[in-house]
Parts: C-alpha cells; sequence; structure tokens
C-alpha cells in the first residue's frame, strides 16, 4: 500500500473513503489525507505536519534547534497527544494545558491568558488541539471558538475526533461538531463507532498539499519523483507496508451508508441519556456531568464512611471477575469515576438497569 504499483486497488478505495469523509466534515474538493494504523499514529503524523508548516523552519531537517515549541491542548486531551509532543522533543512544556469547564469541555475564555503564559516562558506556540469529543467523558470542545482564536493568531488548528467525528453522520448530533471544517487536519478512528475492525483511522488535511509536509523525506528506491504523487501513499504515511485498510472502511461505508451511521450514533447517544438519566434517579449514585456523546461517568456513593475511589475501585473489580459487565475507571479531578462507553447499538435500558442493580448488591454484599 505504499506504493500504488504493489496495491492499486487498495490506493484507489483509500481515496474515495479520504475525499468522502472530507466532504462529509465540511472540507472542499483540495481535502486529502490517508488512512493510517491508529488515532495515536494519526495524532502523531497530523502534529509533525503541524511543525514542518507552523515553526517557521525547516524543522524536519534542522531538528528542534534552539527553538521551544509548544500547542495548546484541553486537559482532558488524550495521552496519545502528551506522546506525540514528546516524540516531537518539546518536552512537557511543550504541551500547554488549557483548563476545562464543567462538563469538560476546554474553557477557551482561558486560552489567551495560557498563550500568552506560554510565551512569557519562552515558547513558540505553534497550534491548539481540540477534542471531538474527549475519551474520558465524550466531551465536544467549542470548536468555533477555537477556530476564532487560531485565525486570531495564525495558529494550526487540529481537531482530533477520533472518538467523537462519527457524530458528523447525525442530522442531530453533528452540531456537537460545528467548527471541525475550519480545522487544518482532523483525524477520525473507523474502529470507534464506525463498526471497522481495529485498526483504521482516517487523518485529513483541509489543504491537501499539506499532506505532504509530514514527511519531506527521500526513498528514490520507491518513487522517482519528489512530487506530491497521492498514488504513493507511504510518502505521507508513517507506514511502509500497510495492511489493506482501506476495504474495510470503503465496504462498511458502501454498503451500510451514511444514514445507517447516523441512526447508530443517535442510538448509542441516546442509550448514554438513558443511562445518565437512571444514575440521576438513584440517590446511591453519583452522575458527573450530563454525557454529551456515548460516554457516562459516574460513581457508587458508599453508605458508610468507606473512602469512595477504593469502593468504586472495588465494585468494579468485581464486575470484571463476574465477566457480565465490562466498564472502566477514570481519574477525574482527583477522583475515581466509573466510565461507561455505549458502543454497542443492542444495547437496551434493561441491560443499564441491571448493571446499576448488580452494583448496588455488590456494594451491599461483598465490598
Ligand atoms: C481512542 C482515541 C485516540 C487513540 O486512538 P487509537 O486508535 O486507540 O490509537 C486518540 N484520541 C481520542 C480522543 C481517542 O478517543
Amino acid at each position: 500500500m505504499g506504493v500504488y504499483e504493489m496495491g492499486s486497488p487498495a490506493v484507489a478505495m483509500e481515496r474515495a473513503v479520504i475525499k468522502k469523509m472530507a466532504l462529509q466534515f465540511g472540507f472542499d474538493e483540495t481535502a486529502d489525507g490517508f488512512l493510517t494504523s491508529g488515532g495515536t499514529l494519526g495524532n502523531l503524523t497530523a502534529l509533525l505536519a503541524l511543525r514542518q508548516i507552523k515553526a517557521g523552519y525547516d524543522a524536519w531537517n534542522e531538528g528542534n534547534a534552539d527553538v521551544n515549541l509548544g500547542i495548546l491542548v484541553s486537559e482532558e486531551a488524550h495521552y496519545s497527544i502528551s506522546r506525540a509532543v514528546k516524540i516531537l522533543g518539546w518536552g512537557e512544556a511543550g504541551m500547554i494545558k488549557v483548563p476545562v469547564d464543567d462538563r469538560f469541555r476546554m474553557d477557551v475564555s482561558r486560552l489567551d491568558a495560557c498563550y500568552d503564559e506560554a510565551v512569557r516562558k519562552g515558547i513558540r506556540v505553534i497550534g491548539v488541539i481540540g477534542n471531538a469529543g474527549s475519551t474520558g467523558t465524550g466531551s465536544y470542545d467549542p470548536l468555533q471558538a477555537i477556530a476564532d482564536f487560531c485565525a486570531e493568531k495564525d495558529l494550526w488548528f487540529h481537531v482530533d475526533a477520533a472518538h467523537g467525528g462519527a457524530a458528523v453522520f447525525s442530522e442531530n448530533q453533528r452540531s456537537a461538531l460545528d467548527g471541525i471544517q475550519r480545522a487544518d487536519s482532523l483525524i477520525i478512528d473507523f474502529h470507534k463507532m464506525l463498526f471497522c475492525p481495529a485498526l483504521v483511522t482516517a487523518v485529513i488535511f483541509k489543504r491537501g498539499e499539506d499532506s505532504y509536509q509530514t514527511f519531506a523525506q527521500k526513498a528514490s528506491y520507491l518513487w522517482e519523483q519528489e512530487d506530491a504523487e497521492w498514488f504513493n501513499l507511504g510518502k505521507r504515511t508513517f507506514e511502509c507496508t500497510k495492511s489493506m485498510m482501506s476495504l474495510k472502511a470503503y465496504f462498511l461505508l458502501k454498503e451500510y451508508g451514511e444514514d445507517f451511521f447516523g441512526k447508530v450514533v443517535d442510538r448509542l447517544f441516546k442509550s448514554a441519556q438513558t443511562l445518565a438519566g437512571m444514575i440521576r434517579k438513584r440517590d446511591t449514585f453519583e452522575l458527573l456531568t450530563e454525557p454529551m456523546a456515548n460516554i457516562v461517568c459516574f460513581r457508587h456513593l458508599p453508605k458508610d464512611n468507606r473512602e469512595p475511589d477504593e469502593h468504586n475501585a472495588r465494585i468494579r473489580r468485581h464486575l470484571l471477575e463476574d465477566g457480565r459487565y465490562y466498564i472502566v475507571q477514570n481519574r477525574i479531578r482527583e477522583r475515581l469515576y466509573l466510565r461507561s462507553a455505549i458502543m454497542n447499538p443492542f444495547t437496551t435500558p434493561h441491560h443499564f438497569s441491571d448493571l446499576l442493580d448488580e452494583i448496588g448488591k455488590i456494594a451491599d454484599h461483598d465490598v
């Protein structure tokens, strides 16, 4: 898949998938990109392009030199962003964390102060990352406001839509992504809400030519020219050999279509509302925040003076051992929450009430 002559059908399908998704997100025909092995690698690849384009010098060949580069991200950003920042060699200081509001969205009123503070410390801020939505709580950052800020300061705007980008297929939910069409780059995982067997991630650039900036690298045994050849995908992907991932994404889109995925998203988001409603009604439970997507964070409140974090961690261990339900845990603002990401559209309200009953029973008896 790295070169056209070795995988022409897959390369053509990949082109079709990228072009279709780009239009879906509100970009025009000039947008372009590629598929890659997961959101983690997708974020890294996009950030490499961001650096090459916004650093103001040839960072690919000269390295970071003595310039301290950095980006602004929500404190709820996925860990792959901090990993990418550190791989880029910017260190801890290169990731400037913007606080979140009570629904765990980036508090954009703090952007200016965070930017100024970074500049004062000698960091050249070159981009902002928006969450759509965040992994922890499924919160969508205010993308329009971030886009405005990036336009004002001439910064790159990258959107991590690995999980929540699927909302683009839903008439009811796509407003959460309002502003994503102004991003310079974005990623979306097909293996999150789009039913794809792992791994298939799209990295899409508003201006297709930007996608060639990631690896300004020569590999003359594979291709003769240094031009932007869309069909030699290896020029732009981290991978050289790559699995035929376009096959999965292409056929899922072709066979089921946008309406189907819109319905899946609607169903999953509604399920989260249902679960949240049930949690709110039970006074032995606490809901962290109203879900914006298909992710619900909550915790059980211990009767006696047990330590709540320990109590919920023990509940989760019991659930895991029992094996009927799988939920994860998440530490938010120093407190431990149970986190349910509802991925199966066939999940019913009965499953939720049964889960909550089960947690109640574990709390009463075993813990
Ligand atoms: C899942 C996720 C990632 C990482 O994607 P992988 O495909 O697991 O590497 C990055 N960002 C967000 C917001 C995610 O939800």
